[in-house]
């Protein structure tokens, strides 16, 4: 007879009952890089991929769309339509199929192709822009729709609840995981700037010795060139940086600074920003999937890059916290998995030749 085992299982999730998946948004665990981490230095990994649909703006959807129901700016059953790179969309779908509105969604067609079937999949309606009119031509594509039908528009990239949400969320979550053992820093990329807005904030107030650290592709400096933004009179973008150039850092870096980022820089929420690479991104990623077990999409890769850099960079004993905002499921069909389409061609080639006649 086998020696009795005890199965290794989490003594930190709750078993409580829930009445609505909406309940499992938010509190995502924390998790040291244990192999990954510098010699002598810790990087913590904050793990957007618990999330019901596996990313952070799970916690913006839910917070954009109930802030719009409380305020009366959204009506039962109205159409709610944004732009977006696909999480925000991915979390709206949630949102909207569990509470009943019917949903569009404006991206642009060089977003992964994943994404566009999930928010089809999630009863979502997805219109695409093409990608040379850039993250600008997909924000005046859902204004537009929104005034020509009188959908509701929750404004991501504008709205102060953003922050708001991250702040009262995923930052408060951070100050109480690092209760007992502060952070040195807390890096994060942007978006549209309401982790970094939030969790700033909530850290600035709470654990003012962090460093908030913000990362952007090296390729595409548009915070630290210093260059201002020019906004229309809603607070959308008026025009693209002339900074911003293509990246692969999806979810990252449109081509204009948000008011919500605009406005982080302007409290000095932020205290700088470093760069990354690509082919960095890319790499820190798989690392991070086939060494410390984390599934994590492209910009999880970024943003430990440089997480892992300013670490060795600081003294030892330092603890950094960097963003996971979300799962690899999310990249099959895009570079962060091009190694693997290598890969597969040779295992086919493998097989195929090691077995003589047979074709798998
Ligand atoms: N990473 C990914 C994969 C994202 O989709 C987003 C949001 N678009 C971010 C990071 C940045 O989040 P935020 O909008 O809060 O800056």
């Amino acid at each position: 007879m086998n020696a009795p085992f005890s199965p290794r299982i989490s003594q930190s999730r709750s078993l409580v009952r829930h009445g609505s998946v909406l309940d499992l948004v938010g509190n995502t665990p924390v998790v040291l890089a244990e192999k990954l981490s510098p010699p002598g230095r810790e990087v913590w990994l904050k793990l957007e991929s618990a999330n019901p649909m596996g990313s952070v703006k799970d916690r913006l959807a839910l917070g954009l769309i109930e802030a719009a129901e409380q305020d009366g700016s959204l009506k039962p059953g109205q159409t709610v339509v944004e732009a977006t790179s696909g999480n925000t969309g991915i979390g709206l779908a949630l949102v909207c199929a569990r509470k009943g509105y019917p949903l569009v969604i404006v991206m642009a067609e060089s977003f992964s192709v994943e994404r566009r079937k999930i928010l089809r999949y999630l009863g979502a309606r997805v219109v695409l822009t093409p990608a040379s009119l850039k993250g600008t031509g997909m924000i005046e594509k859902a204004r537009e729709l929104a005034d020509e039908h009188g959908w509701f528009l929750p404004r991501q990239f504008e709205n102060e609840n953003n922050e708001q949400v991250h702040e009262a969320t995923t930052g408060m979550e951070i100050v109480r995981a690092f209760a007992d053992a502060p952070l040195d820093a807390f890096v994060s990329g942007l978006g549209t700037g309401g982790t970094i807005a939030g969790v700033g904030r909530a850290l600035k107030a709470h654990m003012p010795q962090a460093r908030i650290v913000a990362c952007e592709p090296d390729n595409s400096p548009v915070l630290a060139s210093g260059l201002p933004q020019q906004y229309a009179d809603d607070g959308a973008p008026a025009a693209s940086h002339p900074r911003f150039r293509p990246h692969p850092m999806q979810g990252w870096a449109p081509d204009f600074i948000p008011a919500v980022t605009a406005r982080a820089i302007a409290d000095g929420v932020i205290d700088e920003v470093l760069p990354v690479s690509g082919s960095e991104a890319l790499a820190w990623s798989r690392r991070l999937a086939r060494e410390e077990g984390v599934f994590c999409g492209i910009t999880s890769g970024a943003t430990f890059a440089v997480a892992r850099q300013l670490a060795s960079e600081m003294p030892e004993g330092v603890r950094v916290l960097a963003m996971i905002p979300d799962t690899g499921e999310r990249y099959l069909t895009t570079p962060l998995f091009g190694d693997i389409e290598e890969d597969m061609d040779q295992v086919e080639m493998e097989i195929s030749c090691s077995t003589p006649g047979s074709r798998f």
